[in-house]
């Protein structure tokens, strides 16, 4: 955990013009490229995302979703547009957007070093897969970006001061008990039917050097849209992909529920009002394809490429909980 450096941060739009600054936004450039590539040469579409809606991702753990009034009726910007994958894979088979989200990120996610208010995450989902699948793509999305630019850009990496290993597929994978087990064996004990907190979120991305999954979370620890695995029961068919070096988690993403009567009863599990849903669960209603996929954090891996101490050095205006910078 960093203290966040308030004064420094809210003068922080001044970095713009430091050389630095450019160093990091090249790579940032150059990653979003390979991005791009990988996913355009493997029959992703790109899409424009969508940014405001009548409902957002509830899944946020402790963040707030941030409200305005459209036209008399209160709208959400997008915490996430996982809402909108399901149909537009169903549609169009394998897209992705780069999505901007707001989450009012509690106070204290100013301290990990991985949380701004204002993101941008790559949206990825796919029709017809499961979710060992979407980690398919994750891993070889996340190496060929990684060892693309530490290649193409090793001149501005080496003036960052900084050396990328080679990232080789497959990843390693470890289930989410697993890796309650091995934080409690380094004396940090953690709540077995929920998300990792983030001080042990860190250490386990220490612990295991490597590039890592983490999958099958509990139900309750995720959102609703996280689907269950049947054979299984309690257990989802989901996963977060770690970086490694004590960088935390890259990605998440899961095998997504579909099925009408299985969302509603989780949605009204997990406390959410199906009457906002309107739109979503006619669509289930009518019927949509099983997808797959995942959100990678933009801002997360340009702080990974680059070896930075926070994730607000990957942004010239950044966002951090708490802080009134512009
Ligand atoms: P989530 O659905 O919450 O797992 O978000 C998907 C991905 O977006 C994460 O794995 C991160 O890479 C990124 N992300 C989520 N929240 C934030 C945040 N507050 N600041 C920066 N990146 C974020
Ligand atoms: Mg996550």
């Amino acid at each position: 955990m960093i203290k966040p450096p308030v004064e420094e941060l809210e003068k922080y739009y001044k970095t713009i013009r430091a050389p630095k600054m450019r160093l990091i936004l090249s790579v940032q450039a150059e990653a979003s490229r390979a991005v791009r590539g990988w996913l355009d040469s493997n029959g992703f579409l790109e899409l424009l995302p969508p940014i405001i809606g009548p409902v957002t991702d509830p899944g946020i753990r402790g963040a707030k979703q941030a409200t305005i009034d459209y036209y008399g009726k209160e709208y959400k910007v997008m915490s996430s547009a996982i809402l909108y994958k399901q149909m537009l894979a169903t549609a169009l088979d394998k897209i992705y957007f780069f999505s901007p989200n707001i989450r009012l990120e509690p106070i204290e996610s100013a301290q990990t070093g991985r949380h701004l208010v204002e993101f941008v995450q790559i949206d990825i989902e796919e029709a017809d897969v499961d979710y060992k699948a979407a980690m398919a793509t994750a891993e070889q999305l996340l190496s060929h970006t990684v060892n693309h630019v530490a290649e193409k850009m090793k001149k501005e990496l080496d003036q960052l001061g900084r050396t990328l290993p080679r990232f080789r597929t497959p990843f390693r994978k470890i289930t989410h008990a697993e890796a309650v087990e091995i934080l409690k064996s380094y004396g940090e004990p953690v709540n077995p039917h929920a998300e990792i907190p983030w001080p042990q979120e860190e250490k386990l991305s220490k612990i295991i050097d490597e590039p890592f999954f983490i999958i099958d979370y509990p139900r309750g620890a995720r959102g609703f849209y996280d689907k269950e695995d049947p054979a299984r029961p309690g257990i989802l068919k989901d996963f977060d992909l770690m970086y490694p070096e004590g960088y935390g988690e890259a990605a998440s993403g899961a095998e997504r529920e579909y099925e009408y009567s299985k969302v509603l009863a989780r949605l009204r599990e997990s406390g959410e009002n199906p009457a906002k849903y309107g739109w979503y669960l006619d669509m289930l209603r009518e019927g949509i394809r099983p997808t797959s996929g995942f959100g990678i954090g933009v801002e997360r891996l340009t702080r990974y490429l680059c070896g930075l101490k926070a994730v607000w050095e990957a942004r010239p205006y950044p966002k951090v909980a708490g802080v009134y910078s512009p």
